[in-house]
């Protein structure tokens, strides 16, 4: 712990510690930047744990990107939790952690997290701030803008380098996902809608991703594996274009540099329009448009979507049982892909 800060002033910072000594031995865990607030500095934390091995898949689990959303750090502790829980006595885990490498950050910008805000303490939005910039329209501000730090969805300085959460962020992903031929990655957000999403790229441009029969293939084991889920898997850009996405970024990143990995990065968005609806008064708090304020509707989101987090994880240590083996089973799932989410036949 830094100097100036005390884990006490951000809970899920003392969490997250709690657990990497509850861990012991079965983890490793290390600091991958520090991040100026006020007085103090707030370490960014990596927790990894499995096979090391660059022969198995790995899937990264990352929260707190936008600060504010608090839930989206609690979902991922709390499937770190329930893992550190089940090794001491869970032999079924311990032979899933031979066949897969699991790497956590959950706290990507303790700063904003600690002042109550989206961006980091910069202004800067992390999901704003990667060198891509969308081909068509985007919505006036949220889409992103490089009018001013004082208002949301600021990208940074045009030309500049990424701010450290977020290249902090992309080494992670360089270092202990694209080194391995398959990876995946979820990164939890709250705030957009009524219904939970999961969404993949692109943010930047309505055109489909490479990995379109993955992701069909993905969305055939969920839907066949939680009969009744409520996700609506779906590419970001049905919902609106946006500057700047770090996944974007790193996915096409991927795809030029690593032509023969496959990358599947996944943002949920946990549809927290509708604890609103359920306890309007939230509307008056800020932080209550964002998170579940009441203890069992928190409970209900959490139970919930760790047990997609595990799903995500036993279908990424398993994936050559569920992705298409050939070029042909691939275009077949292309043509359905694109009539599912594009309307429209390849
Ligand atoms: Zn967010």
């Amino acid at each position: 712990m830094s100097r100036g800060l005390s884990s006490t002033s951000l809970p899920q910072l003392a969490e997250l510690q709690a657990l990497v000594a509850l861990g012991g031995a079965h983890l490793q865990e290390r600091v991958v930047c520090e991040v100026a607030a006020g007085d103090g500095r707030y370490p960014v934390h990596v927790v990894t744990l499995g096979n090391p091995s660059p022969d198995v898949p790995a899937i990264g689990f990352f929260g707190g990107v936008h600060g504010l959303e608090r839930i989206g750090a609690e979902v991922v502790l709390a499937f770190l939790r329930s893992l550190v829980m089940r090794l001491p006595w869970d032999g079924v885990l311990h032979r899933q952690l031979e066949s897969v490498r699991l790497v956590f950050m959950p706290l990507v910008n303790p700063a904003g997290m600690a002042r109550g805000t989206r961006a980091n303490a910069r202004g800067v939005d992390l999901m704003r701030n990667a060198p891509v910039d969308a081909v068509a329209h985007v919505p006036f501000l949220i889409g992103g803008q490089r009018l001013s730090a004082g208002l949301p969805w600021y990208r940074g300085v045009a030309g500049a380098p990424m701010e450290v959460e977020s290249q902090a962020l992309c080494q992670v992903v360089d270092d202990e996902l694209l080194s391995r031929s398959f990876s995946m990655a979820v990164d939890c957000h709250s705030g957009f809608g009524l219904r939970d999403r999961i969404w993949f790229p692109h943010a930047h441009t309505a055109e489909p991703i490479a990995h379109l029969p993955e992701l069909l293939a993905l969305k055939a084991i969920l839907d066949q594996t939680h009969t009744h889920h409520r996700y609506v898997l779906e590419p970001q850009s049905r919902q609106y274009l946006a500057h700047g996405d770090l996944w974007d970024h790193l996915y096409l990143r991927a795809l030029a540099e690593r032509p023969g990995h496959t990358f599947l990065p996944l943002t949920l968005e946990m549809g927290s329009w509708l604890w609103v609806k359920k306890n309007p008064r939230q509307l008056f708090s800020r932080h209550g448009i964002f998170n579940p304020l009441i203890e069992h509707r928190q409970q209900r989101v959490l139970r919930r979507h760790v047990g997609w987090l595990d799903f995500m994880a036993r279908a990424a240590c398993s994936y050559r049982r569920w992705v298409p083996l050939d070029e042909d089973a691939r275009a077949a799932l292309r043509a359905q892909a694109f009539a599912h989410w594009y309307n429209a036949w390849a």
